[in-house]
């Protein structure tokens, strides 16, 4: 019979998402006529920027002609798109990153889990708490950790936590490990990284030979100048870091599909031997043989983005989720809750109330206000004791959610 991998039955049963549909639907059942107001999961509401729609529409009319057809595109994207990305995201910020370095994919949820295709076994790994679950589970999946303890912790993984007691920062760990993922603006706690924290972390990686997987798929909501949109902000990063970024969140492209990855032709690594090798042609090398590009409509519809109307689209539709967000915020604290985030970020994380925990104050919500959020527990154990709602909804359900969050 056919083997499978047995790394995928070491994952936690009770996956986050699946565990919330499970209760919402048991209460519709029990409550057919409830208008439920969903601020869980974490997708994009607003329609598509009308400058990236109108770059589409013209994209297709070229498909529809022999002159204006493409076929298969290069499979690190179409240059145009690389350069664009380049000078604007970067360059413009003083980055030295070149055209070359940029990799277009179909999302930033792939590509992380992906580049452990060119990571070897045995890299000491570290992840946050609470966490992206992509960044785990894909390492389970790839059999680099041992199995999950009653917390949900996986062997193998070193775990930073989070919390309101260290203000959300990633300390430093104090053993030393190869490859660290971090994620700010962060999902879920909303918080940020400021440069000297990430300066900290560049220093660390390039003292320890250690990689700094960056994901900035939330750049576009960072309000004051001073805090880093990206990980090459910082010197050195050049040497240790790749990056992530993603359309769905900045553009509204979770349906449409479009991300891009960075990574610096001077970041190093080493084979079993000892031998040292750069990153950039073994990422050039994976992508050419399981990867064949995005397709051109998407790519002119992401290169819109960086047009002037496009840019006006943007900060118009980030202005109204961040003005959800306070929104959200401000009810909350008035109502006495302790929230934090949702100042850089479409999330606000809130302390769930004293002696209820994360699935208590899911249950609660549900069940008196008819609110769908997301239980910290599900990010990661620190994340207990926390509970996390999102601005990416209407502003009438985010308003009538707020008021039944205060009549409570
Ligand atoms: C939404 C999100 C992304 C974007 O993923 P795509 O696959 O590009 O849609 C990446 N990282 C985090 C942490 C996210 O929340």
């Amino acid at each position: 019979m056919v083997k499978v991998n047995s790394n995928y039955l070491k994952l936690k049963a009770g996956y986050l998402f699946p565990e919330i549909s499970r209760r919402v639907n048991v209460f519709c059942e029990a409550n057919s006529k409830a208008d439920l107001i969903r601020l869980g999961i974490g997708d994009v509401t607003e329609p598509l920027p009308e400058a990236c729609c109108r770059a589409m529409k013209l994209a297709i009319e070229d498909m529809e002609s022999h002159k204006g057809f493409h076929g298969y595109g290069p499979e690190q994207g179409y240059l145009w798109l690389r350069e664009t990305i380049a000078k604007n995201d970067f360059q413009s910020r003083g980055c030295d990153v070149s055209p070359e370095e940029i990799f277009i994919s179909d999302g930033s949820k792939c590509d992380s889990s992906n580049i452990l295709d060119i990571l070897g076994q045995g890299n000491h790994i570290a992840v946050t708490d609470p966490v992206y679950p992509v960044y785990v589970d894909s390492n389970v999946m790839a059999g680099r950790t041992g199995s999950a303890d009653s917390l949900g912790q996986y062997e193998g993984l070193s775990y930073i936590p989070l919390n309101a007691e260290n203000n959300f920062e990633a300390e430093i760990p104090k053993k030393a490990v190869d490859l660290i993922y971090l994620c700010f603006p962060n999902n879920p706690t909303g918080s940020v990284a400021s440069k000297d924290q990430l300066s900290k972390w560049v220093d660390y990686a390039n003292e320890h030979d250690a990689l700094i997987l960056f994901d900035a798929a939330y750049e576009a909501f960072i309000q004051d100048s001073f805090i880093p949109h990206s990980i090459f902000e910082i010197d050195g990063a050049r040497n240790c870091a790749i990056e992530f970024r993603s359309f769905s969140k900045n553009a509204g492209f979770t349906g449409t599909r479009c991300a891009f990855t960075v990574i610096p032709k001077t970041l190093k690594g080493k084979t079993a031997n000892g031998d040292i090798v750069d990153l950039w042609s073994l990422w050039n090398r994976r992508q050419s043989t399981k990867f064949n590009g995005v397709s051109y409509i998407v790519q002119r519809g992401a290169e819109a983005v960086y047009s002037s109307e496009g840019r006006a689209q943007i900060k118009e539709l980030v202005s109204f989720y961040m003005k959800n967000a306070e929104i959200i915020r401000d009810n909350l604290s008035g109502s006495g809750y302790t929230v934090y985030g949702g100042k850089h970020a479409p999330y606000v994380w809130i302390k769930t109330p004293t002696n209820i925990d994360s699935w208590q104050f899911f249950d609660f919500l549900l069940n008196k206000a008819n609110i769908v959020g997301t239980p910290g527990s599900g990010f990661g154990a620190a994340g207990e004791g926390y509970f996390r709602l999102s601005a990416f909804n209407s502003r009438k359900n985010v308003e009538e959610a707020m008021r039944r969050i205060s009549s409570l």
